[in-house]
C-alpha cells in the first residue's frame, strides 16, 4: 500500500462512468498525461442497467457494463492512466489543488475534472433489488421502450416521477402511480400534464410494499397508508423515481452546490467557481441526465482544462 506519496499532475479526473471516460480521452489526446481514478462503481451507473439502445453508433444496442468496457478501453488505448481508487478528501484552497486517494496517497494537481455521478434513490425493499435489470429500473428513458404495449408502475411524485410516468404513457398501455401522500411534489404544469393524461392512473397515499415476480416483474402490492387496504396489481416493469443524490459529499465546502448537492457550473461551460477545477456529467446535471449528454459534458471538461492550462503556461 501507499503511503504518503504524493504525485503531481496536469490533469485529475475522478469517476469512471461516460463524463469520466470521455474526459479522459480527450485530455489524454490533448497530451494531458491524465489519470484516472475509478471510484467506488467502476463504469458507474450504466454498470447496473441492462440494454442500452439510444447511445449512437451502437445500431444493435449494447449491454450497458460491455458499453462501459469499450469506454476504459477507448481512454485507456490513447494513454489514459486509469486506476482503481476512491477520492476521499480534496483541498482548492490554492492551486496545485490536492486530492487525496484512499486517504493516504496525496495528489497535487492542477486541473481536476470531477465526474462522480449520481446515485438513484432506491425504497430498500429487496424485492426490488433482486429484480433490478429485471423490469425494476431507475430510467424510463432507459428501459421504458422494453415495455412497450405493456402495464407498467413508477413510484415518485417529483418533476423526474411526472416525466417519466408522461415518457412511459405515451409507450404503455397503462402507467400505475404511486404516491405517498395526498399530493405531488413535481411543478405545477408537471402536475397538470399527469393528471390530463388518461392512461396514467394514479394513486394517492400509497406506499410500495413489495415488487412481485420470480425472474421477471410480473405485479406489485401496494398499500394504502391512510385505510391499510392492500391491493395486487399485474404490472411488467416497476420505475423508481424518487430521486437522486449527487457523490458530491468531499468538495462541500469547496464547490458552489444547490440544494440538493448538484456541483453548479457556469452556464455553456463545465467551469466551477474555483479555478481549474470543472464538472461533468450527473454530479452537475439533474435535468438530462444520459450517457450521451454525459460524454458530451466530459469532452467540453477536457477542453476547458486543456485551454485553463493553455492560458497559464502549464504544460
Ligand atoms: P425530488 O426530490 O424533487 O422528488 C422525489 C419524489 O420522490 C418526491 O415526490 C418524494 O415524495 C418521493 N419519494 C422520496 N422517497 C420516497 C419513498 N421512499 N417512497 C415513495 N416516494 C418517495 O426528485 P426529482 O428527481 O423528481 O427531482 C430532483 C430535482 O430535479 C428537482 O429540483 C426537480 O424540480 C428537478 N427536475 C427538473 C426537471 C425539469 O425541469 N425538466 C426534470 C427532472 C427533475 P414527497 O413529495 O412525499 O417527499
Amino acid at each position: 500500500m501507499e503511503t504518503n506519496a504524493s504525485e503531481k499532475l496536469s490533469c485529475l479526473i475522478i469517476g469512471s462512468g461516460p463524463a469520466g471516460y470521455t474526459a479522459a480521452i480527450y485530455a489524454a489526446r490533448a497530451n494531458l498525461k491524465p489519470v484516472l481514478y475509478q471510484g467506488i462503481q467502476p463504469g458507474g451507473q450504466l454498470t447496473i442497467t441492462t440494454e442500452v439502445e439510444n447511445y449512437p453508433g451502437y445500431p444493435e444496442g449494447v449491454m450497458g457494463p460491455e458499453m462501459m468496457v469499450d469506454f476504459e478501453k477507448q481512454a485507456a488505448r490513447v494513454g489514459a492512466d486509469i486506476r482503481y481508487g476512491i477520492a476521499t478528501k480534496v483541498d482548492f484552497s490554492s492551486s496545485p489543488h490536492k486530492v487525496w486517494i484512499d486517504e493516504n496517497k496525496l495528489i497535487e494537481t492542477h486541473t481536476v475534472i470531477i465526474a462522480t455521478g449520481a446515485s438513484a434513490k432506491w425504497l430498500g425493499l429487496e424485492s426490488e433489488q433482486r429484480l433490478n435489470g429485471f423490469g425494476v429500473s431507475a430510467c424510463a428513458v432507459c428501459d421504458g421502450f422494453f415495455f412497450k404495449g405493456k402495464e407498467v408502475a413508477i413510484v415518485g411524485a417529483g418533476d423526474t416521477a411526472a416525466e417519466e410516468a408522461l415518457y412511459l404513457s405515451k409507450l404503455c398501455t397503462t402507467v400505475h402511480m404511486f404516491i405517498r401522500r395526498d399530493q405531488m411534489r413535481a411543478s405545477k404544469i408537471m402536475q397538470e400534464r399527469v393528471m390530463n393524461v388518461t392512461n396514467i392512473k394514479i394513486y394517492w397515499n400509497t406506499d410500495t410494499e413489495e415488487i412481485l415476480g420470480g425472474n421477471n416483474v410480473t405485479g406489485v402490492r401496494i398499500k394504502n397508508n391512510k385505510t391499510g387496504e392492500l391491493q395486487t396489481i399485474l404490472v411488467s416493469a416497476f420505475f423508481v423515481a424518487i430521486g437522486h443524490q449527487p457523490n458530491s459529499d468531499i468538495f462541500k465546502g469547496w464547490l458552489d452546490m444547490d440544494d440538493a448537492g448538484y456541483v453548479k457550473t457556469v452556464p455553456g461551460t463545465s467551469k466551477t467557481n474555483v479555478e481549474g477545477v470543472f464538472a461533468a456529467g450527473d454530479v452537475q446535471d439533474k435535468i438530462y441526465r444520459q450517457a450521451v449528454t454525459a460524454a458530451g459534458s466530459g469532452c467540453m471538461a477536457a477542453l476547458d482544462a486543456e485551454r485553463w492550462l493553455t492560458a497559464k503556461g502549464i504544460h
